[in-house]
C-alpha cells in the first residue's frame, strides 16, 4: 500500500483521459484497501459475494446516496447493470418504443444509440449538428408529441459539446448522462431514464447506472428477455445476477467523496472554474483554437486544436504537453487536436498546470 502510495505521489501527472479517467485520491485507496481486506473481514472485496451479509449495504448506499445527491422524486428507482452505456442504446427501445421514438442526434454516441432504436420502431431525429461535424448542440427542435420518449445526451465526450440544462418536453426524456451525471444539480422529474458508464464520473469501468420512472415500465407490448427488462432489476435491487462488487464499491466511495465536497451544487462550481481557466487560455493563446460553438462548451471535455497557422507543431505540443505531466490531451480522431477531460476530481492546480503548459509553448514559438 505504502508502495503504491510512494508511486502515485512520485509521478505527479495530471490526467486528463476522457475515460476510464481520474478518480480522487482517497476513492481509489478506499477501493484498493476493500480489495485487500474488506471491512476487516479477512477476505478481498473480490472474493465477496454479492449476496454476503456485508455487501448488501454497499449497494444499499450507493442508491441512497444516488438519491440525495440528485434529489431523485419518489417513484424513481436506481439500477446497477453491466454491458456499459452501449447495451442501454438497446435496452432503452426494448422497454419503451412501442411505435415511435425521438433522437436529438449531437454525435457518435447519440447516432450509435438511434441506430439500436431503429430496429425497434420508428425513430424521428429532432434534429442533429452532424452539419458541423457536431461542434454544436441544436436549439430550436420540435418533439413529437405522439412519440414514446425523447433521446438525449447531455455531454458529448468526443466533440466537447453540453446540454447543460434539463429539456422540457411533453414526453418523456431519456438522457445518456455518461459523463457528465454529477457534475450539477439536475430536476430527476423532467427525465424518464437517465443513463451513464460509471467510468468518468462516477466509478471505475464495469458498472452502468440507470435512474428510472418506474410507471414508464411495462407498456410495451413486445416480450422482453428477462436480463434485458429493466422491471427484472428493479424487482431484485440490482442482485438478479451477479453485479460488479469492485466497481460498485468504487462507486460508492466516489459518491461519499461527492458528499463531502458539498454535493452536486460544489461540483458544478468547480466544473466552471476548471472550465474557465482552459477556455480562457485556449481563447488568449496565438496557437490553439477551441472546436464547439462557446454556447455548446462542454465542462467536462475541453476540445481544441492548434490554428491553421501552427498547424504543425500538433505532435511537438503532444510531446511537450506529455513532458510536463499531461496525460490523455490527444484529441478524438473524430476532431483531431487536443482534449483536456476535466472530470470532477480534476484539480483547479491541474487545470492551472494545463493552461500555463499551453503558455508555455507558446512563449517557445
Ligand atoms: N455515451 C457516452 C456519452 C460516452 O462518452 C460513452 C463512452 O465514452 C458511451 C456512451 C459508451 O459507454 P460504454 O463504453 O460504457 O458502453
Amino acid at each position: 500500500m505504502i508502495k503504491y502510495i510512494y508511486n502515485y505521489i512520485k509521478m505527479k501527472k495530471y490526467n486528463f483521459n476522457p475515460g476510464p479517467s481520474i478518480l480522487p485520491k482517497e476513492v481509489i485507496e478506499a477501493t484498493a484497501a476493500a480489495c485487500l481486506d474488506f471491512q476487516g473481514s479477512g477476505l478481498s472485496l473480490m472474493e465477496t459475494s454479492h449476496r454476503a451479509k456485508n455487501f448488501q449495504p454497499v449497494v444499499d448506499e450507493a442508491v441512497a446516496l444516488f438519491k440525495e445527491l440528485l434529489d431523485i422524486p419518489e417513484g424513481y428507482s436506481v439500477i446497477f447493470l453491466g454491458g456499459g452505456a452501449s447495451l442501454q442504446f438497446c435496452m432503452v427501445p426494448f422497454n419503451l418504443l412501442e411505435k415511435k421514438a425521438a433522437y436529438l442526434n449531437t454525435g457518435v454516441w447519440a447516432t450509435k444509440a438511434e441506430k439500436e432504436a431503429k430496429l425497434f420502431g420508428e425513430v424521428v431525429e429532432v434534429a442533429s449538428s452532424k452539419d458541423k461535424n457536431f461542434t454544436y448542440i441544436p436549439r430550436d427542435f420540435e418533439i413529437p408529441t405522439d412519440a414514446d420518449y425523447l433521446h438525449v445526451t447531455t455531454n458529448n465526450t468526443i466533440y466537447g459539446t453540453e446540454l447543460l440544462h434539463d429539456v422540457d418536453s411533453p414526453i418523456p426524456v431519456v438522457a445518456d448522462m455518461s459523463s457528465d451525471i454529477f457534475s450539477r444539480p439536475l430536476d430527476v422529474s423532467k427525465y424518464g431514464i437517465i443513463y451513464g458508464g460509471a467510468q468518468k464520473n462516477l466509478s471505475m469501468a464495469g458498472v452502468t447506472f440507470v435512474i428510472i420512472k418506474e410507471d414508464l415500465l411495462g407498456k410495451v407490448s413486445r416480450q422482453i428477455p428477462t436480463m434485458l427488462d429493466y422491471r427484472t432489476h428493479v424487482k431484485k435491487g440490482s442482485m438478479f445476477n451477479t453485479p460488479p462488487v469492485v466497481p460498485i464499491y468504487c462507486a460508492l466511495e466516489n459518491l461519499k467523496w461527492i458528499k463531502r465536497q458539498g454535493g452536486v451544487k460544489a461540483m458544478e462550481k468547480l466544473a466552471i472554474e476548471r472550465a474557465k481557466i482552459i477556455y480562457d487560455e485556449i481563447d488568449r493563446n496565438k496557437l490553439f483554437m477551441g472546436t464547439a460553438e462557446v454556447d455548446s462548451r462542454s465542462r467536462m471535455n475541453l476540445t481544441f486544436v492548434m490554428v491553421p497557422e501552427y498547424q504543425e507543431l500538433q505532435d511537438e505540443f503532444l510531446a511537450f504537453a506529455s513532458e510536463k505531466g499531461m496525460v490523455g490531451v490527444k484529441g478524438h480522431r473524430d476532431v483531431g487536436g487536443f482534449r483536456a477531460s476535466c472530470y470532477n476530481a480534476m484539480s483547479i492546480e491541474g487545470c492551472q498546470a494545463l493552461a500555463a503548459c499551453m503558455k508555455e509553448f507558446e512563449a517557445k514559438h
